[in-house]
């Protein structure tokens, strides 16, 4: 039987993203919008929906919706922006981000997900303003910086200082930071010369790899 995947994701949308406190209509629409189960790898699309991270090949997960959609919220996207996203993975956060944004760039190290992500983007139709970057997003993505906002998919032991070098100002970056074991989710803000930066959750991510590594 085929699943109900408008159903699914509605219920996706209601349940763990409305009633645990996500509020930004425009980021509650566009989860409401993406296909989740086209992100996923074939065989394991009966799990696109589940409430938790799925696997997409390489050791590496698509988000919890949950999280995708608390990160999108914590960048306070208004629609014009510019935004930075370290680690593609299969693409679907940055597909959720670009109804939200003027343009998305995404990074992603590994190179078959550079691929996954493009294709996925492509085959949805999602991809005119999104640009799959392969390479180390530690480092941010100079060419095109500054970014109002820059959402990192993978844990770090600190914020790479790229990322902030290439943020403009005022504007936000989300990511995890700890070990593997204990992390939290921060966002910063950008301010002239100061960063306020605050906790918005405990959180568990995939490492952040390359840059200057985990000490
Ligand atoms: N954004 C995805 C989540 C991907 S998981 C989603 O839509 O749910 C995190 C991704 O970060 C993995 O694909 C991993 O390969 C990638 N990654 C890890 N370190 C990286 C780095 N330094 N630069 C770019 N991508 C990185």
């Amino acid at each position: 039987m085929i699943p109900d995947w408008p159903a699914e994701r509605w219920q996706m949308v209601e349940v763990q993203l409305r009633r645990r406190g996500i509020r930004d209509e425009r980021v509650l629409a566009a989860m409401g919008e993406i296909p989740r189960e086209e992100f996923v790898p074939l065989d394991l699309r009966v799990l696109a929906y589940r409430d938790e991270p799925v696997p997409i090949g390489f050791g590496q997960t698509i988000s919890q919706p949950y999280m995708t959609a608390l990160m999108a919220q914590e960048l306070c996207l208004s629609g014009s922006e510019k935004v930075l996203e370290v680690g593609a993975g299969c693409g679907y956060a940055a597909a959720v981000m670009a109804l939200l944004v003027a343009r998305v760039v995404t990074v992603e190290i590994v190179p078959q997900l550079v691929t996954f992500a493009r294709t996925n983007l492509a085959r949805t139709g999602r991809d005119s303003n999104i640009e799959v970057v392969a390479g180390d997003g530690s480092w941010g993505h100079l060419s095109q910086a500054p970014y109002d906002g820059i959402s990192v998919a993978a844990a770090a032991p600190d914020i790479p200082t790229a990322l902030i070098e290439q943020l403009a100002d005022h504007g936000r970056v989300v990511i995890p930071v700890g070990s593997l074991a204990d992390q939290e989710l921060r966002v910063l803000t950008k301010r002239g010369s100061s960063i306020e930066s605050r906790v918005a959750t405990t959180c568990r991510f995939v490492p952040l790899r390359g840059g200057e590594g985990w000490r």
